[in-house]
C-alpha cells in the first residue's frame, strides 16, 4: 500500500496587486502556526511577489497538487486585519462592486501595508552617584554639573532627551558628555505620534463638560440606548434631536456605557476640520478618564497614522473619532458605533471603492452585534425610511436645551426685491438692515451660501421655476454648446427655452454668486469698522486658519462671518443671533432628485446655528421658491411633515430610498466614443433580459467634461443590489470594451454630477 502523502496546510489570501480574487495558498509546517486570518504576507503571483492578507484558514478552493504555490513570509508578526475587518472588506468590495484591492487599501494604511517602523526617540535618565565622584568627573565642566544637577532633580525619571535639552537649554553636546562618563544612562522608547494633541483645543472652558443633569429626554433616549446595549445584539438607532438639543451628551452616556463593558467605540463625524467642537468635548471628557481618543483624519502623515492604528489594534486606544474612513479603524471588541449628521452627504466616497460610511458603519455593527446609533436634526430619507419599517428604532428629543425657542424664520420673497432693481440683488433690503442693527446692538450674525450649484440650470427670476425632465423630475442641464436643456438622468432633451414656461417672464438666468462677491457686497453695506470674514474652500485648504477664524469669532473680533457649508453645522457660538441664508432654492436648482432634501437639512442646519446662547435668534432666508415645500416646512423645522411629503414623492417616482440607485459611468477622452460605447451598453442590456432593474440613459452627464474626460452615465434603479450587480457583471464581462473607454459603477450613488 502506497504510504498517504501528507498534505500540506492550506490558507486563502486576498493578494494586494492586480488579482482580485481570493487564491489558495500553502503554507509550510515552520510559518503554519504563525498565520491568523487578518496576517500580512508574502506571496508569488505569477512572476512576481506581491504583499497579501490571509483571509481564511479553510479555503473553499483547493487547488491541484502541482499548481499549488507557497506562502514566502511573514511580513510582521501582528496580524494587519482583525477577522472581523476582513469579513467586512469582502462585504464592501461585493455590495459597492469595488476590487477587493481598493477596499483593502482603504482598510490598511499604506504605512502598515509596507512594514513601517514606529519611530524611536532617545530616553535619558540620571544615573546617581556619590558627591564625591561628581566632584572629581564634573569640577572643571560647569556645564555638565549644572545639566546633572537639573537631571538630578527628576529623581530618576525617564525623559526624551531633546525635549528635555529644548526646555532646559542645554545642548546635546553636554549630555553625551555626560552619558560617556556614566553619569547618564539612555535608552530607547517608541514614539507614539499623538496626532494634533494640542492643536484640537480651542482653547475654551464651554467646550468641557462638567458633569450635566440630563434633561427627561436625554434620560429617555439614554435609557433606550442602553438597554440595546445591554442586550448584547445589534441594534441600529436614529437619535432624532434638534439643534441644540443635547445630542452631544446622549452620545457621551451611550460612550461611557460601552467603554464601561469593556468595549470599543467608533465616533464618526462628516469632516473632521468641520467638528473641532466635538472632538475637543470628547477629549476633555474621555481624556479625563485617562482614555486615549484618536483622531483619524487624511491629513495624518503616514507615521501618525500607523501609531495610531497600533494603538488601537494593540487595545492600548478604545475610542476614535474620524470621518468616513475611519469605519475601516481596527478598534476591537466594537461595542458602539455614533455617526453623527448621519444624513450628510460628505459619507459618501466618491472614489473606488465608493462606499457610504453610515451605511458601513451600520454593517459592521451588525458584524459585531455592537450597537449603531444615528445622530440628525434632519434624518436622511433612506434612515427616515429605515425607522418607519422599523429597521431602525428611535429616539427622540424635540427640545432644546434649557427650552431655548428654535430661532424664528423670516422668509425673504427674493422675487420681490428682483422686480425693485434692475439687477436681481445679492442681499435683500430686510437683511442688510437685519445686519446692521446686530452691528449696533454687538451680536454677530452669520451669513451661508450654498455650494455653487453647476449654475447650468435655468430658472426664472419672476416666478422661481426651475426647468424639470417631464419623465424624472428633476432640473434639466443648460448645456452651452447646443443651447440645449439635458436630463442627465434619461437623457431627454429639448431646445432652451428663452421665456419662461411658467409665467412667461424673459427673466431667465443661469448664475448663482460667489463668495468673494457676497463678501465684498456685505463689506459695502455694513460700517466701515465692521468686520467681516469669509470662509471657503481655500480657507480650508490652509492648515489652521480655520481654526484660527473660529477662534477669532468665539471671542467677538468678528462681526459677520460669511461662508459656505463649513459653517453650517456643528459649531455652538452662543453670541450669534442672526443668521441670513443668501440662496436658500439654489440646490433645488440642482440636477438632482435630493434636491429638496438637501435644501431642506441645510436651511434647518443654518437656522440652528442662530440663538444658541441666552438671545433668541433670528433667521433671514432669501428664496425665489417661498412656496416649495421644503422651503415652507423648514421654517418651523417641521420634520416629520417634510419627511412624509418627500417620502410619498419618491414612493410615487420610485427613487431611493424606495428602491437602490446604481450609478454606471462610461469615461473617455473621445466624445463620440465614450457615447458609443455607453449607447451599445444599454443596447447589450436591452438584448440581454435583465430583471428586476429599470434602466435610464446613457446622458452625458451635468459637468460634460471633467479634466480632459467625457463621461456618460446610466442608472439602474432596482430592489436588489446583489441581484442586479451580479446580472450586470456578468453581462459586463462578455461585453468588449475599447481600451481607452473606462466605467465604474457607483452603488447608492449620491453625486449624479
Ligand atoms: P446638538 O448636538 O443636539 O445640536 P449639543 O450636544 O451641541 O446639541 O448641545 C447643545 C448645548 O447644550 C451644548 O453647549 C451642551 O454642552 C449643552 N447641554 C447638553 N446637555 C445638557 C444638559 N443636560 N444640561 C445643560 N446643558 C446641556
Ligand atoms: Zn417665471
Ligand atoms: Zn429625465
Amino acid at each position: 500500500m502506497k504510504r498517504e502523502e501528507k498534505i500540506p496546510n492550506l490558507v486563502e489570501v486576498l493578494p494586494l496587486g492586480g488579482f482580485d480574487h481570493p487564491l489558495t495558498y500553502g503554507a509550510k509546517q515552520s510559518l503554519y502556526p504563525s498565520l491568523q486570518v487578518g496576517s500580512l504576507v508574502r506571496i508569488p503571483l505569477g512572476a512576481r511577489r506581491v504583499i497579501g492578507v490571509v483571509s481564511s484558514l479553510e479555503p473553499e478552493h483547493i487547488p491541484p497538487r502541482e499548481k499549488l504555490r507557497f506562502i514566502s513570509n511573514l511580513v510582521q508578526p501582528e496580524p494587519v486585519l482583525s477577522a472581523e475587518l476582513v469579513n467586512l472588506a469582502k462585504w464592501v468590495s461585493s455590495y459597492y462592486a469595488s476590487s477587493l484591492e481598493n477596499t483593502l487599501g482603504a482598510m490598511i494604511p499604506a504605512s502598515v501595508r509596507d512594514g513601517m517602523s514606529a519611530k524611536t526617540r532617545r530616553m535619558i535618565e540620571v544615573n546617581l552617584v556619590s558627591d564625591e565622584k561628581i566632584n572629581n568627573l564634573l569640577a572643571r565642566s560647569p556645564k555638565q554639573l549644572e545639566a546633572y544637577s537639573k537631571l538630578k532633580e527628576l529623581r530618576g525619571k525617564r525623559v526624551d532627551a531633546v525635549e528635555w535639552e529644548k526646555n532646559e537649554g542645554f545642548s546635546s553636546v553636554v549630555i553625551d558628555g555626560l552619558v560617556k562618563k556614566g553619569l547618564v544612562k539612555q535608552s530607547v522608547a517608541e514614539v507614539e505620534r499623538t496626532a494634533y494633541a494640542d492643536q484640537w483645543s480651542e482653547g475654551t472652558d464651554d467646550t468641557v463638560d462638567s458633569l450635566l443633569e440630563l434633561t427627561n429626554e436625554q434620560t429617555r433616549a439614554t435609557k433606550e440606548i442602553f438597554e440595546d446595549l445591554n442586550s448584547g445584539k445589534f441594534h441600529t438607532r436614529l437619535l432624532q434631536g434638534v439643534t441644540g438639543s443635547g445630542k452631544t451628551e446622549v452620545y457621551c452616556q451611550a460612550m461611557e456605557k460601552a467603554l464601561a463593558s469593556g468595549g470599543g467605540v467608533l465616533f464618526l463625524v462628516p469632516e473632521v476640520a468641520l467638528a473641532p467642537q466635538t472632538v475637543d468635548r470628547l477629549r476633555a471628557r474621555f481624556g479625563k478618564h485617562g482614555e486615549q481618543v484618536v483622531v483619524w483624519h487624511s491629513h495624518l502623515s503616514a507615521g501618525e497614522r500607523l501609531d495610531a492604528w497600533r494603538n488601537l489594534a494593540q487595545g492600548k486606544a478604545r475610542i476614535v473619532v474620524g470621518a468616513r474612513s475611519a469605519v475601516f479603524a481596527p478598534v476591537m471588541n466594537l461595542r458602539l458605533v455614533v455617526v453623527d449628521e448621519e444624513h450628510e452627504p460628505a459619507y459618501k466616497q466618491e472614489d473606488a471603492p465608493r462606499y457610504h460610511g453610515r451605511d458601513v458603519a451600520v454593517y459592521r455593527s451588525y458584524l459585531n452585534q455592537a450597537v449603531c446609533l444615528l445622530g440628525s436634526a434632519t434624518p436622511s430619507l433612506e434612515t427616515a425610511r429605515n425607522v418607519e419599517c422599523e429597521k431602525y428604532q428611535k429616539s427622540v428629543l424635540s427640545q432644546r436645551i434649557d427650552g431655548r425657542e428654535l430661532p424664528l424664520v423670516h422668509l425673504v420673497d427674493m422675487r420681490r426685491e428682483a422686480l425693485k432693481q434692475k439687477v436681481p440683488p445679492i442681499l435683500s433690503q430686510q437683511l442688510v438692515e437685519a445686519l446692521r442693527q446686530r452691528y449696533e446692538d454687538c451680536e454677530q450674525s452669520i451669513l451661508f451660501l450654498n455650494r455653487r450649484g453647476f449654475n447650468t440650470t435655468l430658472f426664472c427670476t419672476d416666478c422661481g421655476e426651475v426647468e424639470q425632465c417631464r419623465d424624472c423630475s428633476i432640473a434639466m442641464t443648460y448645456h452651452r454648446t447646443d443651447h440645449f436643456l439635458h436630463c442627465h438622468l434619461c437623457g431627454y432633451r429639448k431646445p432652451a427655452p428663452q421665456i419662461c414656461g411658467n409665467c412667461q417672464s424673459l427673466e431667465i438666468r443661469k448664475k448663482g454668486h460667489g463668495t468673494q462677491r457676497i463678501e465684498d457686497v456685505v463689506e459695502s453695506v455694513m460700517p466701515k469698522r465692521a468686520r467681516v470674514v469669509r470662509v471657503d474652500a481655500d480657507v480650508m485648504t490652509k492648515k489652521n486658519l480655520f481654526r484660527q477664524i473660529l477662534r477669532d469669532f468665539r471671542q467677538g473680533e468678528i462681526d459677520v462671518l460669511v461662508g459656505t457649508q463649513m459653517i453650517a453645522k456643528g459649531l455652538d457660538f452662543p453670541r450669534v443671533t442672526l443668521v441670513g441664508v443668501i440662496d436658500a432654492d439654489l440646490p433645488l436648482r440642482m440636477e438632482d432628485f435630493r434636491a429638496s432634501e438637501r435644501a431642506f437639512q441645510i436651511l434647518v442646519q443654518v437656522a440652528g446655528r442662530a440663538g444658541r446662547g441666552d438671545r433668541a435668534g433670528e433667521v433671514y432666508v432669501q428664496t425665489y421658491a417661498p412656496h416649495e415645500s421644503c422651503i415652507q416646512f423648514s421654517r418651523r423645522a417641521e420634520l416629520d411633515a417634510f419627511l412624509e411629503e418627500e417620502l410619498s414623492l419618491r414612493k410615487e417616482l420610485k427613487y431611493p430610498p424606495y428602491r437602490h440607485l446604481i450609478r454606471h459611468v462610461f469615461r473617455g477622452r473621445g466624445e463620440e466614443k465614450t457615447r458609443f460605447y455607453a449607447d451599445q451598453w444599454r443596447k447589450k442590456l436591452d438584448s440581454s433580459q435583465v430583471s428586476g432593474v429599470e434602466i435610464k440613459g446613457p446622458a452625458a452627464t451635468p459637468l460634460a467634461k471633467i479634466k480632459g474626460y467625457y463621461r456618460y452615465h446610466l442608472f439602474y434603479l432596482c430592489s436588489s443590489v446583489n441581484h442586479t450587480l451580479s446580472q450586470i457583471q456578468k453581462i459586463r464581462s462578455e461585453f468588449p470594451i475599447d481600451k481607452e473607454i473606462f466605467d465604474y459603477l457607483d452603488v447608492d450613488a449620491h453625486q449624479v454630477s
